[in-house]
């Protein structure tokens, strides 16, 4: 067996008991990365410092020290993950060239149980898309299609997965952007509630929806990521202090009893046929394995969109105000003709560096806090939000896990909806709830289309209650049996 068919535990146990050193594992996946990577354009930069990291871990091993969970695990992660020294550019021009003086917790956390973080996976600038297209570095390919997009804003680290250039990457969600590319890539991906995941180092898009979470290629890799980088973090005052159970210990895939709510909102007319038909056939197999199926109801959904694009534009204008060409990443070339003005300096690097989706929600985001508008646009679109949340909490007084589709379809071409905001927003309308609500989801692939895509399933449950959620995505995984590989392998 290839060591890129190993599965994450499978890696750590073989690095722990020295049948694997933690550097011939790096060279494998680097090796492999760096092939695959011209044609699929998943990495935007491999780190500097990775083999000098797999070598003092194999040292510390040499030297009797315990190497950690994730011993020798090669993971790569989303270019909004700040890393020490590595290059973490947003996907953006306007950070061009930064290399943060610190890591963010997430990485801390991940390299004290011995993960060796080699690269930084593509995605949507500042994480504001569905495609992967409104990257600076342009778009990345689906490993299973490659005229496809794989979904984002995490599309590299999902088809990072799917391509087996890492056993794990860790993305961001927002609105749906682990969920949404797990499922056109056919990997597992999961969204932790808001707060269990420290976002402290992590470049900032929507401060209030934001989350980072794992993409693997199984449960229990990603079950145990998230437990690795769960928990509380004095960096981050929104992070929590509940405990953080040991899920890779004490999930089962015994669904008996469980009951799980279909929201029939969720499987209206713009379900496309492959999609409703795998969800359903898996909810019967669920019930036949003991699960109670309940029909729910989440009356609000149709507002979850248009509340999502007022909350989160207002929160990005705010956070992107930070670049302004004086303190970090990319300035215009001001020797020639020399700024007139501050508010000239910063609007030709900023006019210059963003992007034009960036550009566009800025300019929402600023008009609807504006004052005269901020009542009609930000407080009345947070009043909505929290009835998104009643509409939850009531679902869950019936139910213990939410199952629906992932998004309405399958991966669509590169190209078919960039030049339409519209379209591209309402892609992700079953994901965008969870961030409102603030609970967590999962996607876990329960098929492939007629066309050769996959189909991702998705699960949410209560706040904190991940043991529920990762229960049935146990046995979302036993009974799907997704074996497919995607056609770049
Ligand atoms: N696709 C959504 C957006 O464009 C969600 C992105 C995300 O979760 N980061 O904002």
């Amino acid at each position: 067996m290839s060591i890129l068919d190993l599965s994450a535990i499978e890696i750590a146990e073989k690095v722990s008991s020295k049948s694997l050193s933690a550097t011939e594992v790096l060279k494998a996946y680097k090796d492999h990365s760096q092939k695959l990577n011209t044609e699929l354009n998943v990495i935007v930069s491999f780190c500097d410092g990775a083999e000098a990291r797999a070598q003092e871990l194999d040292r510390r091993m040499a030297s009797g020290e315990n190497p950690g969970r994730l011993a020798g695990v090669p993971v790569l992660v989303k270019d909004m993950f700040c890393q020490k020294s590595e290059l973490t550019t947003a996907g953006s021009k306007i950070l061009s060239g930064y290399r943060p003086p610190y890591s963010c917790t997430v990485v801390e956390r991940l390299e004290a149980e011995g993960a060796i973080i080699f690269g930084k996976t593509n995605q949507d600038e500042f994480a504001m898309g569905s495609s992967n297209e409104s990257s600076a570095y342009g778009p990345c390919k689906n490993p299973w299609n490659t005229d496809y997009v794989p979904g984002g804003s995490s599309g590299g680290a999902a088809a990072a997965v799917a391509a087996r250039m890492a056993p794990i990457s860790f993305g961001t969600d927002t609105g749906g952007s682990i969920r949404q590319p797990a499922s056109f890539c056919g990997v597992t991906g999961a969204k932790p509630t808001y707060g269990r995941v420290s976002r402290h180092g992590i470049i900032a898009f929507a401060s209030s929806l934001d989350q980072a979470g794992p993409i693997a290629n199984n449960v229990s890799d990603t079950v145990l990521a998230t437990e690795i980088v769960s928990g509380h973090c004095k960096y981050d005052s929104t992070s929590s202090f509940k405990d953080v159970p040991n899920w890779s210990k004490e999930i089962s895939s015994s669904v008996k009893g469980l009951k799980i709510g279909l929201p029939k909102e969720y499987f209206g007319d713009g379900l496309e046929a492959d999609c409703r038909k795998k969800i359903e056939e898996l909810s019967e197999q669920l019930k036949s394995e003991g699960a109670e199926l309940v029909e729910v109801s989440l009356p609000r959904t149709k507002y979850a969109v248009p509340i999502y694009y007022i909350i989160a534009t207002c929160e990005a204008s705010s956070n992107l105000s930070r670049y302004d060409g004086v303190r970090f990443g990319y300035r215009a070339n001001f020797m020639e003709e020399p700024a007139g003005s501050l508010e000239e300096f910063y609007s030709r690097t900023r006019g210059e560096a963003f992007g034009d989706e960036v550009k566009r929600r800025i300019m929402l985001g600023t008009f609807a806090l504006s004052s005269g508008y901020y009542d009609a646009y930000y407080s009345k679109a947070c009043k909505v939000r929290r009835l998104i949340k009643n509409d939850f909490d009531a679902a869950f007084e019936k139910c213990d896990v939410i199952l629906s589709p992932v998004t309405t379809g399958t991966a669509f071409k590169i190209g078919e909806r960039i030049t339409d905001p519209l379209t591209m927003y309402m892609n992700d309308v079953y994901t965008i709830s969870a961030n409102l609500a603030g609970i967590p989801g999962m996607s876990v692939p329960c098929g492939v289309s007629d066309s050769g895509l996959p189909i991702g399933a998705q699960l949410m449950s209560r706040a904190f209650d991940e043991q529920n959620l990762f229960c049935i995505a146990q046995k979302t995984e036993e009974i799907a049996q997704f074996t497919e590989v995607p056609s770049v392998l």
